[in-house]
């Protein structure tokens, strides 16, 4: 797949560079051919002439090319928080997850509804409308789920028709809101890292799911995790979300060695065993497959922790990138050699 699709006309995004537009933050990242480094839209340097940048989706394209993440800038930090312009809007959502939102209002608050679509499209691939949608019905849910009846939670999410609501409620959750009190919910949200997006899902008692959402296992790890909690993923918050970004935000500046977010692990014995042993190899250091067959346990089983470490679903927390050959070699890792190679470069600070 040619990324390079994706990205708005090449005037645009150096008119973008040029002005330092914040809307542009996350859309596209900008490589100095002169310099050999990277950068945000918004970057303060000296902008660099048209015929000596070019343009990528993501940090990931532009550190393969072998640029360097800017100094000003920082290239590298988390992305996906709002931009500026976003804020006002997404904080208007959050106090009321019922409100509606139609062109008409973006207009009125100064926002080009194409350019929020573009955004949501790009950091969380779905529709506005869509995730206003999941919002209120991620809200909806927790009311029933604790006490409301099913009809004032429809009336106060602002649907007309109960059976409306039923229908959109079951469409998203994939159970009727009267099943809520004995279903569960893993919310989910996509968390943007200088390696490129992250879906994260949490439980109600701690993050069950953090992936590379362009991983090849994701839809097996997503089908497996519904099982396994017997639950259906809907976006929307968790208490857990704001922890885990600081967390993330700070492991990728190479200021946080051990994460304390809670964490919900769920597998056989034996998955739970060496993902419990992958978290106590120290930051910085690395551990081989027979070395952790040990740590296990069991010399001989240096295949089925391969598969174990394979299977692991929280990702960078659950440190399976911090075991490789024996020969030092990085053999494997789900997200990609190159995202195994950052992150120990991270940690060893190379
Ligand atoms: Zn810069």
């Amino acid at each position: 797949m040619n990324l390079q699709m994706t990205l708005p006309d090449k005037s645009v995004m150096y008119n973008a560079l040029l002005k330092r537009d914040s809307t542009f933050e996350g859309i596209f990242y900008v490589g100095v051919k002169t310099t050999g480094i990277f950068c945000r839209p918004t970057c303060h340097a000296k902008k660099p002439k048209i015929e000596n940048v070019e343009f990528f989706n993501s940090s990931k394209e532009a550190i393969q090319l072998g640029y360097r993440p800017c100094k000003l800038c920082y290239p590298l930090e988390v992305q996906g928080k709002f931009p500026g312009w976003m804020i006002q809007l997404m904080k208007e959502i959050e106090d009321n997850p019922n409100v509606r939102i139609k062109d008409y209002d973006l207009v009125k608050r100064g926002i080009s509804p194409h350019k929020l679509r573009r955004w949501f499209k790009q950091n969380l691939g779905m529709t506005f409308q869509s995730y206003l949608r999941t919002l209120r019905i991620g809200n909806a849910f927790g009311r029933i789920k604790y006490g409301d009846k099913v009809i004032e939670a429809a009336y106060s999410s602002d649907y007309e028709s109960l059976s409306g609501f039923n229908a959109i409620f079951k469409k998203t959750t994939g159970f009727v809101p009267n099943k809520s009190k004995n279903s569960n919910i893993i919310n989910v949200t996509r968390i943007l890292t200088p390696l490129g997006p992250m879906l994260s899902g949490a439980t109600e008692k701690g993050v069950c799911l953090l992936e590379f959402v362009d991983r090849k296992m994701i839809e097996t790890q997503i089908k497996r995790i519904k099982k396994i909690f017997n639950a259906e993923l809907i976006p929307g918050k968790s208490k857990y979300f704001d922890l885990l970004n600081n967390q993330l935000s700070e492991y990728f500046k190479g200021k946080l060695r051990k994460f304390d977010v809670p964490l919900e692990m769920d597998g056989t014995d034996f998955q739970v065993k060496t993902w419990k042993q992958l978290l106590k190899i120290p930051y910085g250091k690395t551990r081989s497959y027979e070395e952790q067959a040990i740590a296990v346990g069991n010399k001989k089983a240096v295949r089925a922790v391969a598969k174990a470490n394979g299977d692991n679903r929280i990702s960078i927390i659950i440190p399976c990138h911090r075991v490789i050959g024996k020969d030092g070699s990085l053999t494997g890792y789900g997200g990609g050699i190159w995202r195994k190679q950052y992150l120990l470069n991270l940690e060893q600070k190379k």
